[in-house]
């Protein structure tokens, strides 16, 4: 059993913001937010970063980005825009291995980003 922080919350073992769940996913607020919104959606299942994703988790992945969207029109910002993001790795700033999509608004971002 994976012992890291979002599989923590994703078990009710450490509290968290909870934005959205159904049997597949979670979603919660980042508790250092870099956005004035700014939420994490994560499979419940448990995969620790998208390169290590299968062929077989190709629904979930899809359902990550849907669930994504329902939320962010639900937090207001469909019209502004968002973005999603999935950090990968050192140069990307992966900090918590279990796999985990950005949902970030409410501000405008710059592109490329940092
Ligand atoms: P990463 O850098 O791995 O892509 O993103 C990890 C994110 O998890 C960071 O934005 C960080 O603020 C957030 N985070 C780390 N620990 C916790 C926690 O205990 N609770 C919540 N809600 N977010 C966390």
């Amino acid at each position: 059993m994976a012992d890291n922080i979002f599989a923590k919350i994703i078990r009710k073992e450490i509290p968290a913001k909870i934005v959205y769940e159904d049997e597949r996913a979670l979603a919660f607020r980042d508790v250092d937010p870099k956005a004035p919104i700014h939420i994490l959606i994560v499979p419940k299942k448990d995969i620790a970063r998208v390169s290590e994703a299968k062929a077989e988790d190709e629904p979930l992945l899809g359902h990550l980005l849907t669930v994504a969207a329902e939320i962010a029109r639900k937090e207001g910002i469909d019209v502004t825009g968002y973005r999603v993001v999935i950090n990968k790795g050192a140069h990307a700033g992966e900090t918590v291995p279990h796999l985990h999509v950005h949902l970030l608004g409410g501000r405008p971002m710059n592109w490329p980003p940092g």
